[in-house]
């Protein structure tokens, strides 16, 4: 299931999402957290919200609301953990699956075909620094290299063949005399009632896997009924692959679009990818690719504005329709990108413009080829 998609049942099901809203500190009256001031990062605009419960969830962040709202914890809730990846192209022999083995020193590492492309990833670094700007190490970067070449031995990959890393903090329990690797995986709850917030509980640690768990035990703590999951899984038996073959074949026919476009929508999205090709049956400008070497197609980024809280060009394309992501990716993709948006959503040039711009310093930020390394003669 892809991220935003929980987004879109969670509104569903009746909760408010804000885009690009930051909570800058938690009201507390009495020795009871009682609400949040809440900043839109795009507008400025600030706004007070009362709330019976908080829920801190914001991973790497979550000793930051604290210290910014002075609730004191005894120690840190969480010892930050960077794990950082490289994006290589695909070289003669790469594996067609997933590959989860041992690194140059034992640890865990795994190689997977991703977006046309080679991720191998990740590393253990401890690192408390701002989450939003961590970057993988010359190091780190060097070792998953090491890694592969002696898990390939046949092929020459050096840093040059880099496309692209990037890092991020895993918000795991503080625990400082641990190595990364021992540290548990596991989430729990923080009460913040003995720190003098009372109705207030962080989530510290856990993982993607583990989220609609997590989610039930925190339902439970606020005194919200929460049973199992409510969609059971299914087994599906027979011909599988034919009855994808059959719903692509409803997609494309019901969109007019190609059967590469229709066989990336029911991929991505899943039932919705009949409604989002529907809606480009009229409108040539949606059937139009995000960019020349893509399936995905603008009819997409209007549906990430429209349904998934998308906001800006830079959330359709990073992360609702990940193509920028992909072995094409350039800043002719990005105009590309944008001026098909453009044409479909009535931007005005200016506008194109800002997004174009914004865009691009956001992917640059995030996905940076690492730096050539000058050889001393
Ligand atoms: C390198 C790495 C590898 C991982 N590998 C796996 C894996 O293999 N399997 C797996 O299941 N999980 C994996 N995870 C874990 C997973 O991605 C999450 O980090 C983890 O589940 C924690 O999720 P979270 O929602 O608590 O925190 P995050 O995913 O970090 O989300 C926190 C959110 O809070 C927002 N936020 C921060 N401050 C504020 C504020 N003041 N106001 C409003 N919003 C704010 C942030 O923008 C962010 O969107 C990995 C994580 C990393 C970093």
């Amino acid at each position: 299931m892809k991220l935003a998609e929980w987004l879109v049942e969670a509104v569903e099901a009746g909760c408010v999402a804000r885009n690009h809203t930051q909570v800058v500190t938690v009201d507390i009256r009495d020795g009871v957290a009682t609400g949040v001031l809440l900043r839109d990062q795009l507008s400025g605009q600030e706004e007070h919200v009362e709330s019976r419960w908080i829920i801190n969830a914001t991973g790497p962040w979550a000793d930051g609301i604290c210290e910014k709202s002075a609730i004191r914890t005894q120690q840190p809730m969480v010892g930050g953990v960077r794990g950082s990846h490289i994006v290589l192209p695909r070289f003669a022999g790469a594996p067609d699956a997933a590959l989860y083995t041992e690194a140059v020193d034992g640890r865990p590492v795994f190689v997977v075909p991703w977006n046309g492309q080679m991720l191998v990833g990740t590393t253990e670094v401890p690192d408390g620094s701002d989450p939003a700007r961590v970057q993988p190490s010359k190091d780190e970067i060097d070792y998953l290299l090491r890694s592969l070449r002696e898990l390939f031995p046949q092929i020459a990959v050096s840093e040059d063949d880099v496309q692209y890393s990037f890092a991020g903090v895993r918000p795991l329990p503080y625990s400082p005399n641990a190595s990364p690797s021992a540290l548990s995986r596991r989430h729990y709850l923080h009460d913040h009632a003995p720190d003098g917030a009372a109705h207030m509980i962080s989530v510290i640690g856990g993982k993607l896997t583990t989220a609609g768990w997590v989610a039930r035990e925190c339902a439970v703590k606020v005194g919200i009924s929460a049973s199992g999951p409510a969609r059971p899984s299914v087994a599906l038996e027979g011909d599988v692959g034919g009855l994808l073959e059959q719903w692509i074949t409803e997609v494309e026919e019901a969109g007019g679009i190609s059967r590469g476009a229709a066989r990336s929508l029911a991929e991505w999205y899943g039932r919705r990818s009949l409604a989002i090709a529907r809606s480009a049956r009229d409108r040539e400008e949606l059937r139009t690719p995000l960019c020349p070497h893509t399936q995905h197609i603008v009819a997409e980024a209007l549906h990430a504005f429209a349904h998934e809280h998308a906001t800006t060009l830079a959330d359709v394309l990073l992360r609702r329709v990940p193509v920028a992501l992909g072995a094409c990716w350039s800043t002719e993709c990005s105009r590309a990108a944008a001026d098909g948006v453009a044409a479909a959503t009535g931007w005005s040039q200016r506008r194109a413009g800002s997004e174009f711009e914004n865009f691009e310093a956001e992917r640059g930020a995030f996905l940076q080829k690492p730096p050539r390394t000058t050889l001393m003669r």
